[in-house]
């Protein structure tokens, strides 16, 4: 098989790869759909910037993979030939307790923890060798395509957005309109709020979130931002405020543009934020949540959600590839000027 892997140049090299056999408690995968995520751009594709057991360890890319299982090897309990399934995408050694209570995301085991497509192969190749223990049944409302953000773009907002609880009583600000802002719109709208703002710099971005009806309203990012939010909200400021841009500014704006007694969520990553304590968090008494992916039984939660929803992460890819084309689906994903960008095969691609 084809695989890609990605030197840390702004490129992507194609390499062939022996098609894996599956051992004891493992699965071979057909991939069907593997999408790009921002962190893949952030910390890999342009340099690698993770250190040590968290860096990217020279392995086929993908932490977004999904797929149909055509081979299973001894030991499989639960899951056997042709079914369809979502990948949680960090392997982690099942024993400590972030495993136990389902986030493989901070296994403290330096030996076991293995990210898909980071230390272990990921989704950009033909097949992926997958442990039984990390997967998700894919029901049939579903696509493969909706089922490869289940994990880290969907998934992760659900987890943020349970602690801070999104009901109609609602004004939500969503900071930063990429894939992930986009799936907070989304789940947002599904959860009740009663107004979504978003914010963003590229064009491209804020017609997406106009175009797909994930937000009420959506201004271009600038200083006025703040005053622009409380005008749209009775001068008060949203109830709650997602930001997704890990830009210092936009966060400066998510926790300012929220109300008293309000609640923001970090989920964008890296970058830094100043913030005046008193007067933007003490003095009106608000909280700030940060949130780092989610949970295997929060993720079939809400892979129950999407199907009662009928809500398809899918409507966000606005570009699919074939694997040979994979080099311009990361260089369209790090311009930006897309939704989500998504490799696919066999089904998915026609
Ligand atoms: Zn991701
Ligand atoms: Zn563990």
């Amino acid at each position: 098989m084809i695989g890609a892997y990605l030197p840390g140049n702004s490129t992507v090299e194609l390499r062939e790869a022996p098609i894996p056999n599956p051992g004891h408690g493992e699965v071979l995968l057909r991939m069907k759909a593997s999408a790009i995520c921002g962190s893949d751009i952030r910390c890999i594709y342009h340099e690698h910037l993770g250190k040590g057991p968290e860096g990217y360890q020279g392995v086929i890319a993908g932490h977004e993979p999904c797929g149909q299982i055509v081979k299973t090897g001894p030991g499989c309990r639960r899951f056997g030939d042709g079914d369809r399934v979502i990948i949680y995408h960090i392997s982690g050694c099942g024993l400590c307790n972030d495993c136990r209570r389902g986030y493989m995301i901070s296994c403290t085991s330096e030996r076991y923890r293995r990210a898909y497509g980071w230390q272990r192969d990921g989704g950009m190749a033909g097949y992926l060798l997958a442990e039984e223990k990390d997967l998700i049944h894919l029901p049939d409302e579903l696509s493969y395509a909706d089922g490869a953000q289940v994990a880290c773009g969907f998934g992760t907002v659900y987890e943020g957005l349970q602690k801070v609880g999104i009901s109609g009583n609602d004004a939500v600000l969503i900071t930063g309109l990429g894939p992930v802002g986009l799936a907070t719109g989304a789940l947002c709208r599904k959860l009740g709020a009663s107004l979504i703002i978003g914010i963003d710099v590229i064009e491209e971005r804020t017609r997406l979130a106009r175009d797909l009806g994930l937000c009420d309203e959506v201004l271009a990012s600038g200083p006025d931002n703040v005053a622009q939010v409380r005008r749209l909200t009775g001068g008060h400021g949203v109830e709650r405020a997602v930001d997704c841009s890990a830009n210092d500014q936009a966060r400066a704006t998510a926790v300012r543009a929220t109300r008293k007694w309000g609640k923001i969520l970090f989920l964008g990553e890296g970058g830094r934020v100043e913030l005046n304590p008193s007067p933007d968090m003490i003095h009106d008494q608000k909280t700030l949540f940060g949130s780092w992916v989610t949970s295997t039984w929060l993720m079939e939660e809400l892979v129950e959600r999407l199907v009662r929803w009928n809500l398809h992460p899918a409507d966000l890819v606005t570009h699919r590839f074939a694997l040979e084309r994979v080099s311009d689906a990361y260089a369209l994903m790090a311009s930006g000027k897309c939704g989500k960008v998504a490799v696919c095969f066999d089904e998915e691609l026609r």
